[in-house]
């Protein structure tokens, strides 16, 4: 079924789709970063059986307060910001374990660099400066390797080549579990994993997304879509 886009505003001008019955209901926070949005979201139309409903930084981060973010089975994180105050931090927490899906994607890495549960829940650390500091490289053709083909997220995914940013010297938590790997000498080892921070919340990292060459990749979208619905225990 078509879906139809439908703009409307949630404190600023937002973006969401019309609802079906059993659709997994998507909060995606976007700010700090930009990307392309046209493309970018042409990619979230075609995800059948998937609605997205777009907040903004500052505003979103009050999604994590109270029950602004029942409505959603997960939340899909294309963002890249510090601020987040106290209050906001505890309601995330409370999110997280109430069992909301988690999807990180590309640049939310670096969000919230001294905040330590955060970098937790994402698996990783992207260090911005300091003697460990991680590093980026745009526009570069890299290889995707399946380390674990029986994962629900990777239904239908083999191997594949991509053109998109690499990170490089990134901290990965040795509590996740891997997904996709690269040998690119200069990205970090694993380009995507998943983890379940508590018995009833799912996490899913994924490194590839700076730009619409990744976009408009079938094994991208497939990893994006059923990393959400993984995600979302749909
Ligand atoms: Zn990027």
């Amino acid at each position: 079924m078509k879906k139809l886009l439908l703009l409307f505003s949630i404190g600023v001008w937002g973006f969401t789709m019309y609802a079906q019955g059993d659709d997994i209901q998507v909060l995606l926070i976007t700010g700090g970063h930009d990307f392309e949005r046209n493309p970018f979201f042409d990619m979230l139309e075609g995800m059948e059986g998937l609605v997205f409903t777009e907040v903004k930084h500052p505003q979103a981060n009050d999604y994590f307060k109270g029950d602004k973010a029942k409505p959603y089975d997960v939340i899909l994180f294309y963002d890249m910001v510090q601020d987040i105050n106290p209050e906001q931090k505890e309601g995330f927490k409370k999110l997280v374990e109430s069992g909301i899906g988690l999807v990180f994607l590309h640049h939310a890495l670096v969000s919230y660099q001294d905040w330590d549960y955060f970098q937790e829940i994402v698996g990783g650390r992207y260090h911005e400066g300091g003697e460990k500091a991680s590093n980026y490289t745009h526009d570069v053709h890299f290889n995707a390797e399946v380390v674990d083909g029986s994962h629900p997220v990777l239904n239908g995914i083999t191997d594949f080549e991509l053109f998109d940013e690499i990170y490089g010297n990134v901290e990965i938590s040795n509590k996740v579990s891997p997904l996709l790997k690269t040998d690119h000498p200069e990205s970090m080892p694993y380009i995507s994993w998943a983890q379940e921070p508590t018995p009833t919340t799912r996490s899913i990292y994924i490194q590839p997304g700076h730009g619409p060459q990744v976009y408009s990749l079938d094994p991208f979208q497939r990893l994006l879509k059923q990393a959400l619905t993984w995600a979302a225990f749909k």
